[in-house]
């Protein structure tokens, strides 16, 4: 019987270097990420469909008033959210669902799925998120200062989570990520169908 895959949950300080992790980790086939709507307009190189379906404001509110989404939060001025279809298909076909997402977004999926695993992640200092805010080229002043604002208020969060990597070394981060899995693969709880399976065996004498 195939086994259902895990929900893990990424979050951490933008800058703190997730979304490095998860294309580390997404080379293993086993993993699914689950790409989010936003109202955020596409970076340099991003694609549709492929970093997020991007969406304006208005397409974005339909999609919550048609609940097509599991959770949102709003992030510096922008709407972000996790469609819902895909997770539960993935999971089923036996894969383990990467969503990276934010704070608040990662408290709603702690309601609707408990079960998930939640992991932090979080840079050496604060001044080597500003280096990595500032180097990625990717934002205005304006937006990097209002997301190391809002990074010292998410570190706080931290106790929320399972789990908390420092990020000082992708490799060894995502190496950390994959061992997490593996352990809550053999979770006790996760037995008991198997247990009965070997315990149901009649013998061959
Ligand atoms: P960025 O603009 O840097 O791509 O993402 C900004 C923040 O939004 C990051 O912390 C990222 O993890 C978070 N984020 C991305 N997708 C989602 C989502 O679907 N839901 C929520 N709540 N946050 C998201």
């Amino acid at each position: 019987m195939q086994k259902e895959g895990l929900k893990i949950v990424i979050s951490g300080p933008s800058g703190a270097g997730k979304g490095t992790i998860v294309k580390e980790l997404i080379k293993n086939e086993t993993f699914r990420l689950s790409i989010s709507a936003t109202t955020r307009m596409p970076r340099q190189g991003e694609e549709e469909g492929v970093h997020y379906f991007f969406k304006t404001k208005k397409a974005f509110s339909k999609m919550i008033e048609e609940e097509q989404l599991l959770e949102y939060a709003m992030f510096c001025d922008n709407y972000y959210g996790t469609p819902k279809c895909f997770i539960e298909e993935s999971v089923k076909n036996g894969k383990d669902v990467i969503l990276e997402i934010e704070v608040q977004g990662a408290a709603q999926i702690k309601e609707v799925y408990p079960e998930a695993i939640f992991i932090f992640v979080i840079p050496p200092t604060l001044r080597d998120l500003e280096n990595r805010l500032i180097g990625r080229n990717t934002e205005t002043d304006e937006v990097i200062k209002k997301r190391l604002q809002r990074a010292k208020e998410e570190l706080y969060l931290y106790k929320e989570y399972d789990y908390v990597i420092i990020n000082d070394n992708i490799e060894r981060a995502a190496d950390y990520i994959e061992k997490i899995v593996c352990a809550e693969k053999l979770r006790s709880n996760k037995f008991k169908q198997h247990i009965e399976a070997i315990l149901n065996y009649q013998g061959g004498f």
